[in-house]
């Protein structure tokens, strides 16, 4: 059964009607504050015909708290292959599904892709109702450059991948990618994850983002070794996000090395664009820079 579209605000003429919602709903749920679900997101739930979700108690909880009534079964990484075949055929039956994570965006750092890929392959509609996600949450309030960023879910567990993980990232940073990297980290992690970044990345702009929209959100920023001290002398606790921005320079040669690896794929208008967000130098100077490199040939 289609779910109702939500009347738009007449005085936004942006809004318009949204489609009557079917086939498969990507539904955003709160990161930790129940009041951010949105009213797309609380209509879905309460008129799909099934949710899928990580954890039926969990998600159980959520639609207790909004007084709705639903069928939920499970959909984790351990069952999602073998439940595609079975969700494809109701939604060719044209049921309405919503998939739902534990919390945030679902498919980020979360279960989903798989049955995703095979509803777009099997023509089947596919729609979202965007909402919270703790990575960009975090980005906007950490004070580092936004754009670009690089999102890499969690770091590998193991101290050897993970050295190996940033090692990667850092010769990609040698070979002129300039980006805000942005992980998600367990909070019993955090320390030694900071120890490597700082061996490998050296001590640059970081921010460590706990416990968003929840009552103990803190956004700590510093530079690495700061953070690392920090977390020494207080160890971390709740959900953790954490980045670190690219390195800040106002060296002549390092504006040079970045602009001419930006202009290797990139206008000059879009590679002073990138390089003056990345430092923060201001933009005629960094485009006018970037149109003597590109003239020179
Ligand atoms: N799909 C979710 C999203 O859109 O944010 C993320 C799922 S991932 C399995 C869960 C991780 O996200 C947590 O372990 C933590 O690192 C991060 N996270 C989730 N909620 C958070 C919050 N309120 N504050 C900071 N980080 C959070």
């Amino acid at each position: 059964m289609p779910v109702a579209a939500l009347a738009a605000s007449p005085d936004d003429p942006r809004d318009g009607l949204s489609a009557p919602l079917h086939g498969l709903v990507l539904v955003s749920t709160p990161i930790g504050n129940l009041g951010d679900i949105s009213s797309r997101a609380r209509t879905a739930l309460a008129t799909c015909d099934l949710i899928l979700c990580e954890d039926t108690r969990r998600t159980g909880r959520l639609l207790a708290a909004m007084d709705i009534r639903a069928r939920t079964e499970t959909l984790h990484d351990h069952n999602e292959e073998a439940r595609i075949e079975s969700v494809l055929g109701r939604l060719r039956a044209n049921e309405t599904i919503a998939l739902v994570s534990d919390a945030g965006t679902p498919i980020v750092s979360d279960p989903g892709y798989r049955l995703v890929r095979a509803a777009i392959a099997a023509g089947l509609p596919v729609t979202a109702i965007p909402g919270p996600n703790a990575a960009v949450t975090a980005l906007i309030l950490s004070g580092l450059p936004p754009l670009p960023f690089m999102f890499l879910g969690f770091p590998p567990s193991k101290q050897a991948a993970r050295r190996t993980a940033f090692s990667g990232l850092r010769a990609a940073e040698r070979a002129g990618l300039v980006c805000t990297f942005v992980w998600y980290e367990a909070p019993h992690r955090l320390l030694e994850t900071l120890v490597d970044l700082l061996d490998v990345f050296g001590d640059r702009n970081a921010a460590v983002a706990r416990e968003l929209t929840k009552r103990f959100e803190t956004v700590e920023r510093g530079t690495v070794s700061e953070l690392v001290a920090l977390f020494t002398r207080e160890p971390a606790r709740g959900e953790i996000t954490l980045l670190i921005g690219p390195p800040e320079t106002d060296d002549p040669e390092d504006l040079d090395g970045r602009l001419r690896a930006a202009l290797a794929t990139q206008t000059v208008k879009d590679a002073a664009a990138l390089v003056s967000t990345a430092t923060g130098l201001p933009r005629k100077l960094v485009y006018a820079r970037a149109l003597q490199i590109h003239e020179e040939g």
